[in-house]
């Protein structure tokens, strides 16, 4: 005999629509007015948690976009804060999938690093992102409400977004685009492109798709070696798309946007910080108009160590003396497991604080 399971199907997030897709929502399904599309946008980034909150729409019309709708957010799981006031989320997602969040304070306000995926496929050396492996894409929506959720946190407006948490964004191209117009909304979080930052391991297609949506964010191309050899150890996507690849793209990239790009280089003691390695790094990216970030490795499961400050500041003076403008990156939030590659989906951490 055959057993049929009946599963509730998963309602639609509200969250995942842009004010064009609620309109249409609205009209076609509700029979309302079209401007209780923009009406319900608003409400969802003025900090509510319930359809019911919003007290502008009929009451019996919020009765049914309960029903229809999810709420979506992320719950709490466990929050850790660095004495550089850095905090890192551990959320669960709807499905119970969990992912990590960090929040930043800058000068110039709140910074959130998201995440794009549960887990991440790259398998980079040095990174703890996807060591439990890859378990699915974030949707835009999730994306958002990753920044709703640091907003309600902290009670302060996110000034400034970098995907750089767990995860690969160029291998969750549409969601990502889509998070794109929905966070640059002026009906919603309203954030200047210019305030967004991508960073990539280099999937070299997806970077001319980037540069087709022509918006000037910023992109982070994540290099770490100047040679193919050491590259490919450090990010195994290199072996498909190797630096000349990688390199033409970001060229053309330039070309279409005008955009600078910036180069991330995790320094490693004994593996890619020789002034061998900064003078190859300098000849490989003359004449691009490119910022090269230095970052001292953080620690993770795998055994780096990072490279010594005079080396790191050795480091940067070779590649300005051809020209090259470099940074060191501050690292914020090591004490806490949230620094560049130490985000994970922390699976085997139940404890709830
Ligand atoms: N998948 C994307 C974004 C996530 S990682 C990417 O690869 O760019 C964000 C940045 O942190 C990347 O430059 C990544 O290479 C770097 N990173 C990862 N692990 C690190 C570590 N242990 N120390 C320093 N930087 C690290």
């Amino acid at each position: 005999m055959k057993v049929i399971i009946a599963v509730e199907p998963t309602k639609p997030d509200i969250y995942s629509y842009s004010v064009a897709e609620l309109e249409e929502i609205v009209v076609s399904r509700f029979n309302q007015p079209k401007f209780r599309g923009k009406q319900i946008f608003q409400w969802l980034y003025k900090g509510i948690s319930a359809f019911q909150e919003m007290s502008n729409l009929p009451q019996e019309f919020r009765d049914r976009l309960e029903r229809e709708f999810r709420f979506g957010h992320l719950s709490l799981i466990k929050k850790h804060i660095s004495q550089d006031q850095t905090e890192k989320y551990l959320v669960a997602c709807a499905d119970h999938h969990r992912i990590e969040i960090v929040k930043m304070e800058y000068h110039h306000g709140i910074s959130a690093c998201l995440s794009t995926q549960v887990g991440c496929k790259m398998h980079c050396a040095f990174c703890a992102s996807g060591k439990d492996g890859f378990f699915r894409n974030l949707t835009a929506a999730e994306m958002i409400e990753q920044i709703l959720f640091i907003q309600a946190q902290t009670k302060k407006r996110v000034a400034s977004v970098v995907l750089m948490g767990s995860g690969e964004p160029l291998d969750n191209f549409e969601e990502v685009s889509k998070f794109f117009q929905l966070v640059h909304d002026e009906d919603g979080l309203n954030l200047g492109y210019r305030h967004i930052t991508l960073s990539t391991c280099g999937i070299v297609p997806k970077i001319a798709d980037l540069a087709q949506l022509n918006i000037p964010i910023t992109l982070a191309i994540s290099l770490h070696a100047p040679t193919d050899e050491i590259r490919s150890i450090l990010v195994p996507i290199n072996r498909k798309y190797p630096i000349k690849q990688l390199l033409q793209a970001c060229h053309d990239y330039v070309a279409v946007t005008k955009r600078r790009i910036t180069f991330e280089y995790s320094l490693i003691q004994n593996i890619n910080d020789s002034p061998k390695m900064a003078e190859k790094l300098a000849y490989l990216l003359q004449n691009l108009l490119c910022h090269v970030n230095l970052i001292p490795v953080n620690s993770t499961l795998a055994d780096f160590s990072a490279t010594k400050t005079s080396n790191v500041q050795e480091f940067q003076k070779i590649l300005q003396s051809h020209g090259v403008n470099a940074t060191i990156r501050r690292t914020l939030g090591d004490d806490i497991n949230a620094a560049c590659g130490q985000l994970k989906c922390s699976f085997n951490d139940r404890q709830v604080n």
